[in-house]
């Protein structure tokens, strides 16, 4: 997925939370999603968790988009022709439908429900995602992930992993990147990271043991989740600090609730987020941004039916501060 806003402006991200004038430490942040359209006539939408003023990192995840379920028969559905990336390992992850990804490695490969896709950007790589014919309901969440500061010009890859699902307490677990319930996934991260999902059956109280070094994030996809005793909305993203053994997940309506945890050691290191660069310095990403209007550095995306995206204008202002909400 591709950041389409027109006038993306540079987001400074810093894990902690910004303050927010009030007293006390609530367990659980709610993170608000906003709409974000993806561009193009008829434009699908994905509502967007991570980055916001409140919280720009959750871990090294520092983007999250969930969209759908939207009826591609009736709407564009997802068409994201080729852009570049560079600093961030971008995981598609589906509950329903297909997209077609063709990359600058060569790699041409279909994203299908319960199937990981995670693709390494280091130093530059381009991508185009498309919707297939076959899809009749396009549902899903697009999450990046910042490359620590060693790795950020690891090598281009593209990796698929189909995680077994295992059963705890009711709930259905698919542990796609890092370790929940006994499982752990294969894909290897570059900083300590936990990404699943997991099914709710009606009334379900889970507890899940969790590594007390991450911070999390439980993002709802359907039904309403309570977490640690707050109630999460559809599409809100809840997150908790680290400091705690044992995460406490609660469906207490009568149809099945589903959603996506996220975890992570806090990452130290302060990024600039442009567009769909992650760079250090507003120098790296002008550099991104000219190499990829010069046709440099990102290689070619080979069977996609148009042009290129193009990159949008640089903000005048170097470096957006992150505000502080007064
Ligand atoms: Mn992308």
């Amino acid at each position: 997925m591709s950041n389409t806003e027109t006038r993306p402006e540079e987001v400074r991200c810093t894990s902690g939370t910004a303050p927010d004038g009030s007293h006390g430490h609530p367990a659980v942040q709610i993170l608000e999603p906003r709409d974000v359209p993806l561009g193009g006539v008829r434009a699908m939408a994905v509502r967007r968790t991570l980055p916001q003023r409140a919280r720009s990192l959750i871990g090294a995840w520092c983007f999250a988009d969930h969209y759908g379920p939207t009826d591609v028969r009736t709407s564009a559905g997802m068409d994201v022709p080729p852009h570049p990336h560079i600093g961030l390992q971008t995981v598609s992850w589906l509950f329903s439908g297909e997209i077609e990804h063709r990359d600058s490695l060569g790699t041409h490969a279909f994203v299908r429900p319960g199937e990981l896709n995670l693709m390494t950007g280091g130093h530059g790589i381009c991508h185009s995602e498309v919707s297939t014919a076959r899809t009749t309901l396009l549902h899903g969440v697009q999450l990046w992930v910042a490359l620590p500061g060693a790795h950020r010009d690891a090598p281009r890859a593209f990796q698929h992993h189909v995680p077994d699902p295992v059963e705890h307490s009711g709930a259905t677990v698919r542990v796609f990147l890092g370790s929940l319930c006994g499982e752990t996934s294969p894909v290897e991260t570059f900083t300590p990271l936990l990404g699943a999902e997991l099914l709710l059956p009606a009334r379900t109280d889970l507890a899940l043991d969790i590594d007390p070094a991450f911070e999390h994030g439980v993002l709802v996809d359907s039904g309403t989740v309570g977490l640690e005793g707050t109630a999460l909305a559809p599409a809100e993203l809840g997150y908790t600090p680290p400091g705690r053994a044992r995460l406490h997940l609660t469906n207490t309506d009568d149809a099945p609730a589903r959603l996506i945890l996220l975890g992570g050691e806090p990452f130290d290191e302060d990024i600039i987020m442009w567009w769909n660069f992650v760079g250090r310095t507003h120098e790296e990403i002008a550099r991104a941004r000219e190499d990829w209007a010069a046709g440099r550095r990102f290689g070619e995306v080979h069977g996609y039916g148009g042009d290129p995206l193009p990159a949008p204008p640089l903000p005048n202002i170097a470096l957006k501060p992150r505000t502080r909400p007064s």
